[in-house]
């Protein structure tokens, strides 16, 4: 598993605002797309090309487009929907599915409560989006149902994590795969405290994007 933090001063300016508790939702939204855009940039860096060419007004040119079959996003339910716009705005082609996943307030243990992705995944590459990487659970489960279903490369787009989830998800997926597992974030903070909450973080992300239910 390895994971990259994004290191650009956009991404820092936009995270600055994204963990201030006064930022309001509908800021704390349009953030997130700006910020989840900037992340994909740099997670989609490896996507597999095949070469093409096209005629220009003035000449023939040789270029590439991306492989099919089109990749998988799956954003996780339901603090993952809040990234699904930034995404899709990079890869509009890309097939989207979904899991739902729960984590218990009190042994912080995730479980899993909607299943739609596809069967077979064979030799594709998936995009999951979790804002939080926390303890891992819930992202290591995800990963394990993708690599399940045979998918080729995994990568994990997380606004944030904490160094207990990174090393929950290196211990799940040692070594480079088949298949290759990334997580891609915009920092890793301090800790987790005793609620599960990353520190300094920023605080519940399905409630700063959806509201408190
Ligand atoms: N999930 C969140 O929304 N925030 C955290 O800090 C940890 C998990």
């Amino acid at each position: 598993m390895r994971t990259l933090v994004v290191d650009h001063p956009l991404v820092a300016h936009k995270l600055t605002t994204l963990r201030d508790a006064a930022s309001d939702t509908a800021t704390f939204r349009s953030l997130t797309a700006e910020l989840v855009a900037l992340l994909a940039y740099e997670a989609t860096r490896e996507m597999r090309v095949q070469p093409v060419s096209v005629t220009t007004p003035v000449a023939v040119a040789s270029g590439v487009k991306l492989a099919r079959p089109v990749p998988l996003v799956v954003p996780v339910l339901r603090a993952g929907i809040g990234m699904l716009e930034g995404m899709t705005q990079l890869l509009p082609m890309a097939d989207v599915g979904f899991v739902g996943m729960v984590r218990d307030e009190e042994s912080l243990v995730a479980s899993t409560y909607a299943d739609r992705l596809p069967t077979d995944l064979t030799g594709r590459e998936a995009f999951v989006l979790d804002p939080m990487l926390a303890t891992g659970g819930t992202l290591a489960t995800v990963i394990s149902m993708l690599a399940g279903r045979g998918a080729a490369a995994i990568t994990a787009i997380c606004l944030l994590a904490a160094p207990e989830g990174i090393r929950h998800l290196e211990a799940t997926f040692p070594g480079d795969g088949p298949p290759t597992v990334r997580v891609v974030t915009a920092s890793v903070d301090e800790r987790l405290n005793d609620k599960g909450y990353i520190v300094p973080g920023l605080g519940d992300a399905g409630d700063r994007l959806f509201g408190k239910i």
